[in-house]
């Protein structure tokens, strides 16, 4: 399941299929288009293979092309919508080249089309180069998951393949993707992390000149 809706419930009946999802008005969209990631979260769905197999949003056929993600958006009218938002159960920008070619066909159609990425926010680790200048014109929000107040527990929750820097990392892009992107925003999940935490990630933010957004906590 590459594009979907989400219903706000629990576990799989979360996420609804597009095909299934009705009067699309208002709504959000997600695209998810990979199953990579360079991180491997200690909370992550996709921790176990059983539950990567089991959980609809895996891949099972392999990644989508470009053009079976425009094919598929073709069927519906994204005017109507309020986001689209690249997410998916892995990182988005695993695969940016793609994620660009899709954004630029849609917002071709739809000019006014606002789009989101949620990210963990390591792709300049990943491609080994600031790619922050590619999200311009094209991301409208860019929201990334903060985790932590400090980069051992940083490490120690995501247990990112690029180590202790990741922490650093994420913080730089965040603060070079300002340059090009609207909104940034950082999340942390409330009862997830303590009040004094959510409070050392608010400081943060506000030293980064990014938002804070603490997200509800959903089990
Ligand atoms: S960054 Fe996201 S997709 Fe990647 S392992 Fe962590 S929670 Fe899962």
């Amino acid at each position: 399941m590459f594009l979907y809706t989400v219903t706000g419930k629990v576990g799989q009946e979360g996420y609804l299929d597009i095909e299934k999802s009705g009067d699309l008005t208002g709504k959000n969209v997600y695209v998810n288009m990979t199953n990579k990631c360079p991180c491997s979260c200690v909370f992550c769905l996709r921790q176990t293979k059983k539950q990567q197999e089991n959980n609809t949003l895996w891949l099972k056929e392999g990644e989508p092309s470009v053009e079976e993600v425009l094919a598929l958006c073709d069927k519906f009218d994204l005017s109507v919508i309020n986001e689209l938002v690249f997410c998916g159960f892995g990182e988005p920008l695993e695969r940016l080249d793609d994620v660009c070619a899709v954004i630029d066909a849609l917002k071709k159609k739809y000019p006014e089309l606002k789009v989101r990425l949620n990210t963990i926010g390591l792709a300049n680790l990943i491609y080994g180069r600031d790619v922050t200048p590619e999200l311009a014109g094209r991301i409208d929000t860019v929201s990334i998951s903060l985790n932590a107040p400090e980069e051992k527990e940083f490490l120690e929750l995501t247990r990112s393949r690029f180590g202790i820097k990741s922490y650093e990392a994420m913080k730089e892009f965040a603060v070079l993707a300002k340059k090009y992107v609207p909104n940034v925003v950082m999340t942390v999940v409330e009862q997830v992390m303590p009040e004094d935490k959510i409070e050392k990630c608010r400081s943060i933010c506000e030293g980064l000149g990014v938002t804070l957004r603490v997200r509800p906590f959903e089990n």
